[in-house]
């Protein structure tokens, strides 16, 4: 029978196919006694040495594809491989207990997980997932039995797990992975990151069991929407079929209407479009999309999924290769955004009763000068290679802004003193995505070479809704009147002081909303690359006067329900997809010939 699974979309598109239920670490451990203990420790070291070979394989796969930071947990997985405790216990018991090494693996890396599972402190937690990754590689190999894979998928399925570790996701045969679907995960956990970068469909945090899910079983992805269906009945699969193929359609369509340089209005007004971009992998993706530059680069990204923290030298190479692949177009570096719904278990922020109002971001930043300093140093040095432009998240007010101007200033006087080279018209801006910032943008403006609006945040606080709890998620509202007067405030205040007002919340990625926000005062939108196209085939579509009148007339509505109904009709009215999917379809092109 059809069932509706709800999780949490965090890679969109539709994928349609058989289940292929993974589990990595469902393995048969046999016990038997041994005669030879120096032989079962010569396996053993057979074993940890193959273990050692796939971990840095998987290493250098993972760094050319997602960067070196996102590599790093495989060091960290030989350096537990290499762990002398647990192999002075196995040698020990190996010996003693003459049982085979198989059996006392299993066991001990059981015992420490369950150990490091109840431990207080979260990163020992954390630990138990990479511990019981590395011993389940090396039982694999003890057992000369084929670690289940990912590359080794028969047929194009739908990836159904508990969890997916960072080498199952890393080694996942991206022809035959329809989508993903989890039991485990946010937004910002590995797999959902490379979910997105590959553009593979997932759905992370599901209800049911992954176990209750049958391999074979019919299954269809919904990541836009953060559902999975099991069973779907003929209907339904045929519903998400057309959708999916008006989808593909609509892709291929779009990726020829891509062309470069700025998207202008009816009446040649320019609206720069860029990118928001989390991963090395997406600077291309953005450079093919005929980007005008990043308009969020979401650094803390950096600093996620690892043990360990960026260097300063690590950093620089990051941020000055974004530069210079992008050069002269501008790259907005966002100082790290850690805590709220991005959490860095090396960092010690423990949990936190109220995490999106707590120790979050500039708040972290200000408190840990190190870590800031260092980052400031690197953003700094790296400004010569191209048009870098450094952007404060979370900034709740002037002092604020002041402080956190007064270290990178600190930080730019200490790298001339020591003759590094630093750009000399560096813009600094700050996000604004707390009520109170935009209740002071006319002081703000006079203080910051740019803006940008975080509707991800603005929302989120201005509604009180918190963006990650989804029993909430019905009243997250972009269309809220109390947002769209925000907004309006806040380019009010930038046209004021004559400086650019940007717009990098997912909103800004939604074509519903592109005349309105232009019309409000919005000079800028950056948004993810894939939505890129079909916001640029709206603004070809606007014409600057009628969308300041839609604004005006937006300004004048009192519900959500209101403001939506007006820009649903604008936008179906226009139909600007429409009128481009007609020019650049597959059939119009056959046409043409
Ligand atoms: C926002 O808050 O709108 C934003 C763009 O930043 P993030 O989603 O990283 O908080
Ligand atoms: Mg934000």
């Amino acid at each position: 029978m059809e069932q509706t699974l709800r999780g949490i979309g965090v890679s969109p598109g539709i994928a349609i196919g058989p289940a292929f239920l993974f589990d990595a670490r469902r393995v048969e451990v046999p016990k038997y006694a041994i005669e030879d203990a120096a032989a079962e420790l010569i396996r053993v070291d057979r074993a940890i040495e193959a273990t050692r070979a796939d971990l840095t394989r998987l290493h250098s796969q993972t760094a050319a594809q997602l960067g070196k930071a996102h590599a790093d947990i495989f060091n960290a997985h030989i350096m537990l491989l290499d762990d002398v405790a647990i192999r002075e216990e196995l040698t020990a018991r190996i010996t003693a207990e003459a049982l085979n090494a198989e059996h006392i693996l299993h066991e001990l890396a059981q015992r420490y997980a369950r150990v490091l599972g109840e431990a207080e402190d979260p990163r020992f937690r954390e630990r138990t997932a990479d511990l019981l990754d590395v011993t389940g590689h090396v039982l694999h190999h003890l057992l000369e039995a084929k670690r289940p894979n990912l590359r080794d998928l028969a047929e194009a399925s739908i990836v159904v797990a508990h969890d997916l570790s960072p080498s199952d996701a890393a080694s996942m045969n991206t022809e035959k992975t329809l989508g993903l679907a989890t039991e485990v995960g946010s937004a910002t956990s590995h797999t959902a990151i490379l979910a997105r970068a590959l553009e593979i469909p997932a759905v992370v945090g599901l209800k049911l069991p992954a176990a209750a899910i049958a391999s074979g079983a019919t299954l269809v992805v919904d990541g836009s929407e953060g559902q999975v269906i099991l069973n779907p009945s003929p209907e339904t699969i045929q519903r998400y079929r057309a959708a999916r193929d008006t989808l593909e359609r609509r892709r291929r369509a779009l990726q020829r209407f891509v062309t470069a340089g700025p998207a202008r209005t009816l009446d040649g007004i320019e609206i720069p479009l860029l990118s928001n971009i989390e991963l090395p992998i997406e600077i291309q993706h953005s450079v093919k999309s005929g980007v005008q530059g990043i308009g969020l680069y979401r650094t803390e990204y950096l600093f996620l999924n690892r043990d360990t923290l960026p260097s300063e030298e690590e950093q620089y190479e990051a941020y000055a290769a974004v530069a210079q692949a992008l050069h002269p177009l501008p790259v907005t570096l966002r100082t790290i955004d850690i805590g709220g719904d991005k959490f860095v278990s090396h960092l010690q922020i423990s949990k936190e009763e109220n995490p999106q109002l707590g120790w979050r971001a500039v708040r972290f930043c200000l408190q840990s000068p190190e870590i800031f300093k260092t980052q400031l140093r690197a953003m700094l040095r790296a400004s010569v290679h191209g048009n870098v432009q450094i952007m404060f998240p979370m900034i709740s007010g002037l002092e604020e802004l002041r402080q956190v101007k007064a270290v990178l200033w600190e930080v730019r006087d200490e790298l001339r003193r020591q003759r590094i080279p630093v750009s000399r018209d560096l813009k600094v801006g700050s996000m604004i995505e707390v009520p109170s910032a935009v209740t002071l943008t006319d002081l703000l403006a006079k203080e910051c070479d740019f803006f940008s609006i975080g509707t991800n945040d603005l929302i989120q606080y201005s509604l009180a809704v918190d963006r990650v709890n989804e029993k909430i998620a019905h009243l997250y509202e972009p269309a809220h009147p109390a947002v769209m007067r925000m907004i309006r405030w806040t380019a009010n205040a930038a046209r004021t002081e004559n400086i650019p007002c940007s717009l990098c919340g997912e909103m800004a990625g939604d074509p519903l909303f592109t005349e309105a926000l232009i019309g409000l005062g919005v000079t800028e939108l950056s948004m993810s690359p894939i939505a890129l196209p079909l916001v640029r085939a709206e603004i070809a579509h606007t014409n600057m006067l009628e969308a300041e009148a839609l604004a005006k007339r937006v300004l004048r509505l009192s519900t959500a329900v209101e403001v939506r109904a007006l820009l649903r009709e604008r936008y179906e009215r226009k139909g600007a997809m429409e009128a481009y999917l007609a020019q650049y379809s597959d059939e119009s092109r056959e046409e043409r010939g």
